[in-house]
Parts: C-alpha cells; sequence; structure tokens
C-alpha cells in the first residue's frame, strides 16, 4: 500500500488515501475482480464518505501464468524496459503497458480467453474502418462460442458506451498468421493498441 494525500472532488477536503501500487494475481487471484469492478480505483472520502475514483500507476503480475501488465494513466510511451520494476524473472514474461483501468480489464478479459491482444489489436483495425463514427476506441467484450463471433464494445474518447460491434472468429483466425511477423521486443512493456497494429502493418509493407 501507498499512502497519497487526495482532494475529494465532492467535498475539495484533503484527506489520506492508500493506494495499491502492487498486484499478485498469482498469490491473490481474486483482486482481479477488484479490477474488473474498478473497486480497486475507487476511494471513500474520509470526510464526507462519497466515493470517487482515481487511477493510479499500478504494475499486476501472475507469477504463475508468466504474465505483467504496467498501467500508466494516459501515457504516450509506446513501451517501457522491464528492468525499472527491478524484477529479472520478466525476460519470459508476456509484459504489456496500458493507458487506462478499461485497456487493463480488456487485457485480463483476453488471457481469461485465451485469446492474443496482437490479433485482436488487428480485428479492431478492420473494425474501425467499417464504422462511421470517427475517434472511437473498441474494447473486447465477450466471445461467443455458438454464433463464432467477437463482440467489442464501442465507446467514444471518453469512455462513454456507444454501442457494440462484432467480427467472425474466421477473421481472428485468419490475422493470427499475419501477426506472425509482429516483433515484441522481449523484456519490454509493450502498449499493444491499434496504434501498434497499424505502424506494425506498416512497417511490414516497408519490407
Ligand atoms: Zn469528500
Amino acid at each position: 500500500m501507498q499512502s497519497a494525500l487526495l482532494t475529494c472532488p465532492h467535498c475539495k477536503e484533503q484527506g489520506e488515501q492508500q493506494l495499491t501500487p502492487f498486484l499478485d494475481l498469482g498469490k491473490h487471484p481474486k483482486q482481479k475482480l477488484a479490477i474488473l469492478t474498478d473497486s480497486l480505483f475507487t476511494l471513500t472520502c474520509p470526510s464526507c464518505k462519497q466515493q470517487y475514483s482515481v487511477l493510479h500507476e499500478l504494475l499486476v503480475v501472475d507469477e504463475k501464468q508468466h504474465y505483467a501488465f504496467m498501467l500508466i494513466p494516459d501515457t504516450e510511451l509506446g513501451e517501457v524496459d522491464g528492468k525499472v520494476t527491478g524484477k529479472e524473472e520478466f525476460d519470459e514474461y508476456l509484459l504489456r503497458l496500458v493507458g487506462s483501468s478499461a485497456g487493463l480489464k480488456e487485457k485480463l478479459l483476453l488471457l481469461d480467453n485465451n485469446l492474443d491482444d496482437r490479433v485482436i489489436e488487428l480485428c479492431k483495425l478492420y473494425l474501425s474502418m467499417q464504422l462511421e463514427q470517427q475517434d472511437v476506441q473498441l474494447f473486447f467484450a465477450d466471445q461467443q462460442k455458438e454464433e463464432q463471433t467477437l463482440l467489442f464494445t464501442v465507446m467514444d474518447a471518453e469512455s462513454h458506451v456507444l454501442g457494440s460491434v462484432e467480427c467472425e472468429r474466421e477473421l481472428y483466425t485468419q490475422l493470427t498468421e499475419t501477426v506472425k511477423a509482429f516483433a515484441v521486443r522481449k523484456g519490454y512493456f509493450t502498449k499493444v493498441d491499434q496504434a501498434w497494429a497499424y505502424q506494425q502493418i506498416r512497417n511490414s509493407a516497408d519490407q
């Protein structure tokens, strides 16, 4: 836990809050729920007792499944050297950098569904090109086994839900081949998002 003096957005009083900068999901698997339900980022003001949310830096590690996710709110970085965490074993981990809690939740959901986030970002690129709205973000929501489709939530830049779109599971299968040419640096937390997928396609077209 880490103490921080934060100003409540409701009553404007300052209060000391306990933030969680590190989660080990291998040891405490139930804490995944705290991320998925946003309770990890929800604080109660000691003065007025109202709740508010604060997004803060967070490192999520699962030493059993060998992955680690780094959340840096609104980061513009494309990657972060895993050495900054002081952990040696990260070279063999799946390392991802995310800039929002929605991005973090999506990474966890994808792992639970056994889906490759690099392929998912490519699927999103294809779906985005077909959407009429500009400046929307897509987040993986669910995998519908019977219909053989993948479902995505469409959000605007302020994270308001606009609706949902789906793609055929077949598209995912096809794109699995495409990502084999995409490189992710070992030992680096990489921000695998739509911009990343777009850049990878451009790089492979240049070769
Ligand atoms: Zn308050």
